[in-house]
């Protein structure tokens, strides 16, 4: 297999090569609160059949792979939703089985290969938890260091979990965009590889993987595809997935994706719906998907609108009341941005085939943010002392 990288935009070509993160000649006029331009995406040259291995269709040689095991997550077939939703074919991929417990375990795998290919040692990246918390833990494994840019408002457990793995961070008083910037900064004047999302064009090659193993898992493309967006990188992954799988005559048509956002942050929704990408501050008990400004919104959207896919907005309360669902009867405890998925699920079911086969993608553990979970329990209210204080 050959590999090449592709602009999105324009169409030229280029060697892949470290430091070329986007194409030059598009984004010679980016704006810090615009999406990105000139995203490169990996385009692949050679064969391939349906006994493929992930690793094979990855532009980094396996050699070169973190020593620790992200993907092949488990493909969950939820008896009882199935039963209480009338979808037979409904699976869950809990991709919060991921070794540091989301599905940015897969961007960051193949980042940490090609710095390690380029032996590269340092590695920068902003996130708003879970992408960071990611790279920390497969750059402990790799021998790298990571220095993370989080901003304040961050999930606790998402900071800690990066300071467990030895990340330097830096805790960015403001929100996940000024992070954003902040970061690109450091990697411009003190160098090592960004990570940033749909900047660094191995996360979107990386996260492909997920769309991979679902034929591997299915043997088939699913029908449907639920994912919460908020950058767009894991929705662009999943399509250029189900494309490379296309490319080779694996599979004959590309699924249809659902983009779930939150309410209240939505720009994805409101670009789709024709309104362009205008800055509005964002807010969502799922912090995963909270953007201000989605920074591959300009290759999700093309993405979209190529491959007839969906936009969809769902409530906070649509979404708690779906992550309790969702550990009720299932079993599978993801946060807010995973349960987000599922709400959207929830929301447009009614208008699918209950024949179809229906993939929601949990995409992160549920003990990433237990205060978020809270508000869809109640607590008992008091402590117990003997069997006299059971009714
Ligand atoms: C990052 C993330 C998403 C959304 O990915 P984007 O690329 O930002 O759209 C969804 N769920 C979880 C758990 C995430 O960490």
């Amino acid at each position: 297999m050959k590999f090449n990288y592709l602009c999105s935009n324009c169409g030229q070509r280029f060697e892949i090569e470290p430091r070329l993160m986007v194409c030059p000649g598009c984004s010679r006029d980016q704006a810090t609160d615009r999406p990105l331009m000139g995203v490169l995406e990996v385009e692949l040259h050679g064969t391939a059949d349906g006994s493929f291995s992930a690793g094979s269709l990855l532009p980094v040689e396996t050699k070169y792979f973190p020593p620790v095991p992200v993907g092949r997550t488990p493909l969950w077939e939820p008896e009882n939703l199935r039963r209480e939703l009338g979808f037979d074919y409904l699976y869950i991929k809990d991709d919060g089985a991921n070794p540091t417990g989301s599905l940015k375990d897969r961007a960051s795998f193949l980042v940490s290969a090609f710095a390690r290919k380029h032996r590269i040692g340092d590695i920068v990246l902003a996130s708003t938890g879970n992408a960071g918390s990611s790279m920390a833990g497969i750059g402990a494994a790799a021998g790298q260091k990571v220095v993370l840019f989080l901003p304040e408002s961050a999930p606790p457990a998402k900071l800690v979990q990066a300071l467990q793995y030895g990340a330097t961070v830096y805790r960015v008083a403001g929100t996940y965009d000024d992070a954003y910037n902040l970061s690109l900064e450091y990697s411009r004047q003190r160098g090592g590889m960004n990570r940033n999302t749909a900047y660094n064009p191995m996360t979107t090659e990386g996260k492909k993987t997920v769309s991979l193993e679902l034929y591997q898992q299915l043997r088939r493309a699913p029908d449907y595809v639920f994912v919460a967006t908020g950058d767009g990188c894991v929705l662009s992954g999943v399509y250029k997935g189900f494309r490379d799988l296309r490319k080779f005559g694996i599979i004959g048509a590309i699924p249809t994706v659902y983009s779930v956002q939150a309410q209240n942050s939505d720009a994805l929704y409101r670009a789709f719906a024709g309104g362009g990408f205008e800055k509005k501050s964002a807010g969502t008990i799922a912090d995963s998907i909270r953007v201000d400004v989605p920074r591959n919104g300009f290759h999700a959207l093309g993405q979209l609108r190529k491959y007839g896919g969906r936009v969809i907005t769902v409530s906070d309360e649509m979404i708690v009341k779906a992550q309790a669902e969702l550990s009720r009867s299932a079993g599978l405890f993801t946060e807010p941005a995973g349960a987000a998925a599922f709400a959207g699920f929830l929301k447009v079911r009614k208008s699918l085939r209950a024949d179809a086969t229906v993939v929601v993608l949990a995409t992160g553990n549920g003990l990433k943010d237990p205060a978020a979970a809270v508000r869809g329990v109640r607590m008992p209210a008091k402590t117990i002392r003997s069997m006299n204080d059971i009714p």
